[in-house]
């Protein structure tokens, strides 16, 4: 069965195509603001200037036409609108035009999806952190349950945000690693950034803000990033921790963007080692968003039925993990 996902939630226009399961095409457009944040309308614009030639290119590299395309995913949400708009009506033209079912997928689930499917792992714990999301979930009768979340900004956001105000960045990201982890080499831990866990949830805006004042105050650059990156992720490990505690759960995941960071990774590393659980990184290249993610999800979730009417495919800028029923869970557990 022939799976095309299309992603277009944030800043990545994504086609991927699945053959089974087997990765046919991976055709992703980044859009790269040339200086300050993303605005959605301008990327949206460059997303419909490649979103023709992107699912083009797609079929063209899997060497199928159209036609052989059982089903269509469309990440309908959690994203910016104005992006969300753009993959939503290239999917449902699509799905239209030529009478392919479309199937609905939730981003955040994507993430997760893509990680359990290609670590093989069956029922983690999960961390997903990426430039807009920072939860702390797992599985339980029927639903991914958020354990833990960010109060505030996003783990990938708060990297971002203090690398740009403080003019080390864009770009963020310089050989896989990120501009706070280079800048943090030589850097040494400062007391009295505030770690903020409050009940099972973290809050990273107070940090971001402390780490700006050091900045202004001309506290040496290098400790101010490593003391950030410290204390942020302590503090969704320390989250991650107890979820695994409370679940008794013996696996652990990582996943979204931030999942490439190498020192994340280490933490997580000897946080599971330590218990004696499983700890599997999702793979680099699909750490970040991808068109295959959500190809993979809709082939899932079209094996349990779940299909959804062109006409009905609204994008939901705020579509939350937890609303989403995982019928499935174990169907893809079993490895397929
Ligand atoms: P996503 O939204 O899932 O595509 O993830 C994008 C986010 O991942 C951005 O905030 C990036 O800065 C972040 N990211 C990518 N690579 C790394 C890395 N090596 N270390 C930390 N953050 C990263
Ligand atoms: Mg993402």
């Amino acid at each position: 069965m022939i799976v095309m996902g299309i992603e277009s939630t944030a800043h990545t226009f994504g086609v991927g195509i699945v053959d089974n399961g087997k990765v046919l095409a991976d055709v992703r457009s980044r859009y790269i603001p040339k200086k300050g944040g993303i605005l959605p309308r301008e990327v949206a614009e460059y997303f419909s200037s490649v979103a023709g030639s992107s699912v083009r290119e797609a079929l063209a590299s899997a060497g199928i036409g159209i036609k052989e395309v059982n089903a269509i995913g469309i990440a309908l949400g959690p994203g910016m609108g104005p992006q969300l708009r753009i993959g939503a009506s290239v999917a449902r033209v699509i799905s239209a035009k030529y009478g392919i079912p479309l199937v609905p997928v939730n981003h955040a689930v994507a993430h997760i999806e893509i990680g359990r499917y290609v670590t093989e792992l069956k029922d983690p714990v999960v961390l997903y952190v990426s430039g807009g999301n920072t939860i702390i979930t797992t599985y339980v009768e029927g639903r991914y349950r958020v354990f833990g979340e960010t109060l505030d900004i996003a783990l990938g956001n708060l990297l971002d945000t203090f690398a740009r105000d403080v003019g080390i960045g864009p770009p963020y990201i310089i050989d896989g690693n990120h501009v706070v982890d280079v800048c943090a080499e030589s850097g040494k831990y400062i007391k009295g950034f505030p770690y903020v866990v409050k009940g099972q949830d973290v809050s990273l805006s107070g940090l971001l803000t402390a780490a700006e004042n050091y900045a202004r105050n001309g506290k040496e650059l290098s400790d101010i990033c490593y003391t950030l990156r410290e204390v942020s992720f302590s503090s969704v490990a320390e989250v991650t921790e107890r979820c695994i505690a409370h679940t008794n759960k013996k696996e652990l995941l990582l996943t979204g963007g931030v999942a490439a960071n190498k020192v994340l990774n280490k933490k997580l590393e000897v946080l599971s080692s330590e218990r004696g659980i499983d700890y599997r990184p999702v793979p680099f290249r699909y750490a970040g968003d991808n068109g295959v993610m959500i190809a993979l999800t809709a082939w899932f979730e079209f094996q349990s039925g779940i299909t959804i009417r062109p006409e009905d495919a609204y994008i939901e800028q705020r579509w939350r993990l937890d609303e989403v029923e995982i019928p499935w869970y174990y169907l893809m557990g079993q490895g397929s």
